[in-house]
């Protein structure tokens, strides 16, 4: 299945969140990339690394998207340690993109889920 990229969703609620409609604990923003924390942490660190564009989601990603990816990717272990993730190998954190429904996504805006600090965690 094929959806058309849009700008901007009025649907989509971390739309509404980069447009400042639902209030979110920003972390990070610049041009293209909009982070805020978790409204359901998993772990005491876990906060969303997304583009202010809409895509959906991974599906929808092809290679006139990896220079945002890299971005995305590239930005997370910074806001990590800023954030309180412990310094690796000890620490760390996780990163994860739920894809699709049977990929467990619920938000159909891309976005990673960044989450670390001490154990035990909610889930993960
Ligand atoms: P996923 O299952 O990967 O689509 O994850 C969506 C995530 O978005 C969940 O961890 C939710 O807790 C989170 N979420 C949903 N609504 C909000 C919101 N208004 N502010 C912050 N996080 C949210
Ligand atoms: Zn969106």
């Amino acid at each position: 299945m094929t959806e058309k990229i849009v700008q901007s969703d009025p649907d989509c609620i971390f739309c509404k969140i980069v447009a400042g409609l639902i209030p979110s604990k920003v972390v990070y923003q610049d041009e293209e990339l909009f982070v805020f924390n978790d409204i359901h942490p998993w772990a005491p660190v876990h906060f969303l690394v997304i583009p202010k564009m809409h895509i959906p989601s991974m599906a929808q990603i092809g290679p006139e998207h990896a220079g945002l990816l890299g971005r995305m990717m590239t930005l997370a272990p910074q806001l990590a340690v800023q954030e309180g993730c412990n310094p690796y190998p000890d620490g760390g954190f996780r990163m994860l993109c739920n894809t699709g429904a049977q990929g467990g996504q619920e938000v159909h805006h891309l976005h990673i889920h960044v989450m670390g600090g001490p154990r035990p965690w909610l889930k993960g």
